[in-house]
């Protein structure tokens, strides 16, 4: 790999301690060259600290740090790699990193740690990215998910996936190609049967893959409806009833109101989609814009009904753009006397489920939050979540794809040669999951996202 890296691991800012990591050939002999400890890293066993200062090119003294290094592969990046432990704040690791850098290491790119523990074989590749995952986790239930993928848990489904694909293919290739040798002939329902099996366990791991991202990222939530009929109510009845700490999502539409709060460890993140109706000017133009790409983004969609009024034709226009998406129907008011029943709204849309609350009262307010948790991510038990990222996920779902086409195109009578090419293709997107065909640009892609000094 090409050289020493560094960079400062720790966040920026002021904290206790901050730890410039170095890795590569030659991290120990780098670090001993500017750090004074009673005995030098060199004549240290790895792993264990040192005590003593770090100095600049007079030898004067930057900091009081602890010093340690690892032996490869028995290090982070699976390479000979070094810590300076400094004091926090930005000055003191900002001043221990450029003395690395001026003794010959090359500041890491984002990433460039946990790419090197995938190149060095320390990771596979769905490991490596599940460490993004706990960086970013915002609840103890997405840690524990994304814990679980860097201990291999997704990287062994998807393994065993991948294994029995290469098997089915080995026995058609072999067929294909060695008609006359002494190989059993392939049964067209055996193998299809075994194909089958592979595209129901490639279901279940996007089920698993669906319900970590909930995890992760919690469920988008729209609330909809008319003016007036409680929509803020709502909202603040959720917001005040959870007992979790309530924060603002970062890099959300900014006219739109979102907030996050979690309901039995899931995050729901609710979207208020105020205004959806004719725009009477540019800005409210925009306004609906969002509101609507909101509304086609969230998992799902509460639609909040005054259920003390009579239903209005404007009413009638939100029920026909719920139609065909994950919806509730929440008939609020019901502290006043309910005009609006319950199988009135059935009969407007027969697929969503219907509730009937007071935002007032808060009558009502946790079996809504049950049924959309319930509504979007029922069917995955949330035990059985994975860490994924996007790319994983499509990977997955494209080759569910693939293998659905293959059973088609067999069912069809469509020959052997057809069906292990796309079979073939199926595996190499399973592949590009575990990085076993991952390519540079691949890599480029997914490490990038990392912070530097990871
Ligand atoms: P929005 O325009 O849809 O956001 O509606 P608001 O939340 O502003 O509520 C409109 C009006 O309905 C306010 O006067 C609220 O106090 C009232 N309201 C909202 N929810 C309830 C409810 O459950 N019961 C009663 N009686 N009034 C409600």
């Amino acid at each position: 790999m090409d050289g020493l890296i560094a960079a400062i691991s720790t966040a920026w800012g002021e904290s206790g301690i901050a730890i410039v990591r170095i890795s590569g050939d030659g991290s120990r002999n780098l670090v001993d060259i500017f750090f004074r400890g009673g005995v030098a890293l060199a004549q240290t066993p790895p792993r264990f600290m040192r005590h003593g200062f770090i100095t600049d090119q007079d030898g004067q003294e930057i900091d009081e740090v602890l010093a340690v290094w690892f032996r490869g592969p028995n290090s982070y990046t699976g390479e000979e790699s070094a810590e300076i432990h400094c004091h926090g704040g930005t000055v003191a690791a900002r001043r221990c990193l450029e003395r690395c850098l001026a003794l010959g290491a090359r500041l890491a790119m984002p990433g460039e740690y946990t790419r090197r523990a995938f190149l060095s074989g320390r990771l596979d590749l769905a490991q490596a990215e599940s460490v993004i995952g706990i960086i970013r986790a915002r609840s103890d239930e997405s840690l524990r998910s994304a814990v679980k993928s860097l201990r291999g848990s997704l990287s062994e489904r998807v393994g065993e996936i991948h294994e029995e694909m290469l098997e089915i293919s080995v026995l058609g290739e072999a067929n294909l190609d060695y008609p006359e040798e002494d190989i059993p002939p392939l049964d067209p329902g055996a193998f299809s049967g075994r194909l089958a099996l592979i595209g129901e366990k490639l279901r279940l791991l996007l089920s698993a893959a669906r319900s970590g991202r909930f995890l992760r990222e919690g469920i988008r939530v729209a609330i909809t409806g008319r003016p007036n009929v409680g929509k803020s109510s709502l909202m603040n009845a959720f917001l005040e009833e959870s007992r979790s700490i309530v924060t603002s999502m970062p890099g959300t539409t900014r006219d739109i109101i979102e907030e996050v709060m979690t309901h039995k460890g899931i995050p729901l993140r609710l979207v208020d989609t105020a205004g959806i109706r004719s725009p009477r000017d540019e800005a409210e133009h925009e306004g609906v814009l969002r509101a609507r790409a909101a509304m086609k983004e969230a998992d799902i969609r509460i639609w909040v009904i005054d259920g003390s009024e009579d239903l209005t034709g404007e009413d009638i226009g939100i029920a026909e753009e719920l139609r065909g998406t994950c919806h509730v129907v929440a008939i609020n008011k019901s502290d006043l006397s309910l005009v609006v029943t319950e199988s009135r709204m059935k009969e407007i849309l027969p697929l969503g489920d219907v509730i009937i609350i007071s935002a007032a009262t808060r009558a009502g307010i946790e079996e809504l939050k049950d049924l959309i948790v319930l509504s979007v991510a029922g069917r995955t038990s949330l035990e059985e979540d994975l860490n994924t990222t996007e790319r994983q996920v499509e990977e997955m779902k494209r080759a569910l794809e693939l293998i659905m086409q293959t059973l088609d195109a067999l069912g069809r009578g469509t020959g052997l040669d057809a069906a292990l090419d796309s079979l073939n293709e199926a595996r190499a997107c399973i592949g590009r999951i575990l990085g076993v065909s991952a390519d540079e640009f691949l890599l480029d892609r997914i490490f990038s996202s990392f912070c530097i000094g990871k």
